[in-house]
């Protein structure tokens, strides 16, 4: 059972890359027709994750993954193919037909259908029927209740599609049943628990937000608890992990807030599903929040994403606490994260320690708008916490708050910010600066311990390190023009001297790796047909050409950016590069007819050669001139 051909193509042709990349990672504009942002498959801190929708191919210059749309959805949601192509073809509204290994046709059965999209399907249908159930009559109206005693009406709970589970515990179960999912559907979905005797409903007498992914697809539920006779305690209850479900990946309003998050440069972390909510309807439209868990080393890959973050533009993230030991607390662990991400970090602490859901029903949308606005570096909130509990208007205090605050300033390992905190720290002890620069320096040079890398740091690091499939001496220009005039063939084959590029044959790359490019550029046909296909179908027909280990190069090649900042300029460079080619072609022919000459001396061979000898350098001189006269 396969998808048809022309169905996936289908799906390639009518899906945006862009679009699809977007969901995922920040991309900007790099040069005519290319974009760049962080590539989401390492850890990075500048981009070199490059996308080129003409083409329809990405490629990341770091670690050198790279593909067209299909791979990079298989990749990013972890899928097999059938599963990606799927997800594509629901989106473009695409239905797909599938075929059994012979080619001949086959009707699609439910179960042959990828599993993901299963389990999407059944959270569509469950978060569909939970909301309808929170208007339902009888125990629904506790759940209402408890919304509106936190400020949020009718129109707010529709909005987060916030829903009632039934307490009967089976509810749901019948629904799904209901509509045609299996027991093995429901057991991997979460949505149901197995018991001694048979399925029951994982949620009952609850309330319910449906947790999205970064798509809008929901993939789990939190729940929270309602009645006193409910069987368990626990206040908040999530969907377990499954196979769309991570709770390290996920992050509650993210769907809503991606957009603004990416137009602001900033991402608001509030600690619950209602901080969201308020958060959302006082207009601090940024925030999302972990489900069930600490804010971890995913969670910040995933905002670094959204906010396009790299070293020249640092995007803000701030933390709301609601200013309790507990939040400081976290606020002093995240200090130990990433200082790249530290540096960019703010700590919103409301004065009353309320949270923005409480903040909101007592004081107002504004006050929550306000709340954010307050923040403060989290370099601050870090030392003013650690002298905060100290009398600083006693000497012994001041020098106890010293001997606190100054190996705090001398963990921020960024050299311009250290002397800076170390100026504020004597503002907020009321001392000279030397002496607290003194100590700054004092503990820096002694630190307690170094925080050893963990191991999933350790592991991006040595992906980051990879080395993409080739690479060439950047100082050999030959290989460097090669390069160039390939990316022009396979990206803007209509910019390119069409019949100069043709006429090259395939002794004109020299580097072998570009050579197998530039046969599989020739047996695809050529730039005449490049000029006929769209730029995905002709970088397709190209790599389906090219042996096996040169695809990755051939992506790589059209997805590089082009150094060209206008339509006009690409086309001079792209004519450049390509006849650059051409003039080194023949100039090794030059070389070889002269050294023919002189070993034949005299004689009709010798005259032959001569004539092409002088054929081949007046074109050398035509290609020359129109190299210069562009
Ligand atoms: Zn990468």
């Amino acid at each position: 059972m396969r998808i048809r051909r022309e169905d996936v193509e289908a799906v390639r042709e009518r899906t945006r890359i862009e679009e699809i990349v977007a969901e995922h990672v920040t991309l900007k504009a790099a040069g005519v027709g290319s974009m760049k942002g962080l590539c989401p498959f390492h850890d990075e801190k500048s981009p070199s994750f490059h996308v080129r929708p003409q083409v329809g191919l990405w490629h990341c210059f770091g670690c050198g993954e790279g593909g067209d749309v299909i791979s990079f959805v298989q990749k990013v949601d972890h899928l097999g193919f059938t599963e990606a192509v799927e997800r594509l073809a629901a989106r473009a509204g695409i239905e797909l037909r599938y075929e059994d290994d012979s080619g001949g046709r086959a009707t699609v059965r439910r179960d042959q259908v990828g599993q993901r999209q299963r389990l999407i399907e059944a959270h569509r249908v469950a978060a569909q029927f939970y909301a309808e159930q929170l208007g339902a009559a009888g125990d629904a109206a506790v759940a209402r209740q408890f919304l509106l005693g936190r400020g949020f009406d009718r129109d707010a709970a529709v909005r987060f599609g916030v829903g009632f589970a039934p307490r009967s515990g089976e509810a749901m179960l019948r629904h799904l049943r209901g509509r045609g999912f299996t027991e093995e559907e429901l057991t991997a979905s979460g949505l149901a628990g197995q018991g001694r005797r048979g399925l029951y409903d994982r949620f009952r007498g609850r309330l319910l937000w449906p947790i999205r992914d970064v798509t809008g697809d929901v993939v789990g539920f939190g729940a929270r608890r309602l009645f006193d006779d409910d069987g368990i305690a626990a206040k908040y209850l999530n969907t377990p992990e499954t196979a769309i479900y991570k709770k390290s990946h996920v992050l509650y309003g993210v769907d809503l807030a991606k957009k603004e998050i990416a137009r602001q440069r900033q991402v608001v972390v509030v600690e619950g599903y209602t901080d969201v909510m308020a958060c959302h309807l006082a207009g601090v439209e940024t925030a999302v929040a972990t489900c069930g868990t600490a804010f971890g080393p995913d969670h910040i890959r995933i905002v670094r994403r959204l906010l396009g973050d790299d070293s020249r533009f640092g995007g803000q993230v701030v933390f709301t606490f609601d200013g309790d030991e507990a939040g400081q607390k976290a606020a002093l662990r995240a200090f130990e994260e990433d200082q790249r991400f530290v540096a960019q970090t703010y700590i919103a602490v409301a004065r009353d320690g309320m949270d923005p859901c409480d903040l909101r029903q007592t004081h107002g949308d504004q006050a929550v708008r306000d709340l954010i606005a307050d923040r403060q570096p989290l370099f601050e909130f870090a030392i003013r916490t650690t002298i905060a509990q100290l009398d600083l208007d006693t000497a012994e205090g001041r020098v106890a708050g010293l001997r606190a605050g100054a190996p705090v300033v001398a963990r921020i390992r960024d050299p311009a910010l250290r002397p800076e905190y170390a100026r504020q720290l004597a503002k907020w002890l009321g001392m000279e600066i030397e002496p607290v620069m003194r100590a700054v320096a004092a503990a820096a040079a002694h630190p307690a311990r170094e925080q050893p890398r963990s191991a999933d740091q350790a592991k991006s690091g040595d992906q980051a390190n990879r080395a993409p499939s080739i690479r060439i001496d950047p100082r050999d220009p030959v290989a460097r023009v090669e390069r160039e005039a390939l990316e022009c063939l396979l990206q803007v084959p209509r910019l390119v001297p069409g019949l100069d590029a043709d006429a090259l044959d395939g002794q004109a790359f020299t580097v072998p790796a570009f050579r197998a490019v530039h046969d599989a550029v020739r047996a695809a046909g050529g730039m005449a047909a490049a000029v006929e296909l769209s730029g995905p179908a002709w970088v397709e027909a190209v790599r389906e050409n090219a042996p096996e280990p040169v695809n990755p190069l051939v992506t790589q090649l059209a997805v590089a950016p082009l150094p060209a900042d206008s339509d006009e300029a690409l086309e001079r460079y792209a004519c450049s590069v390509v006849l650059r080619v051409c003039e080194l072609d023949v100039t090794r022919r030059i070389a070889d007819l002269r050294s023919r000459v002189q070993r034949l001396g005299s004689g009709e061979e010798s005259a032959a050669a001569f004539a092409d000898l002088l054929a081949a350098e007046s074109q050398r001189r035509s290609l020359r001139e129109r190299i210069t006269g562009g």
